[in-house]
C-alpha cells in the first residue's frame, strides 16, 4: 500500500495539485490546500488511498515538493 504524506506547513497555495487532482485536493481558506480526508500526524497530513492515481501527478506538480507518495508500513 502507498500513503500520501502532505507537509502542509510548506504549501504555498499555488493550487497545482488541485488542478491535476481535484478528487483529493481542495483550496482552504487558510491560503493553503487540504488533503481531503487527510489525518493529521506530527503536523503533516496522511491518507492511504485505494489508488494513488492522480496524486502521483500532484506530487510531481508541486513546486515546493510537499506532497510525498511513500510506502505505508503501518
Ligand atoms: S501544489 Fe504544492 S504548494 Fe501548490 S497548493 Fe498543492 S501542495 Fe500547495
Amino acid at each position: 500500500m502507498k500513503k500520501i504524506v502532505f507537509e502542509k506547513e510548506k504549501c504555498i497555495g499555488c493550487q497545482a495539485c488541485v488542478s491535476v487532482c481535484p478528487a483529493f485536493w481542495e483550496m482552504s481558506d487558510d491560503g493553503k490546500v487540504n488533503l481531503k480526508e487527510g489525518v493529521e500526524e506530527d503536523g503533516s497530513f496522511t491518507r492511504v488511498p485505494e489508488e494513488v492515481g492522480c496524486n502521483q501527478n500532484a506530487s510531481e506538480s508541486c513546486p515546493v515538493r510537499c506532497i510525498h507518495i511513500e510506502e505505508d508500513n503501518s
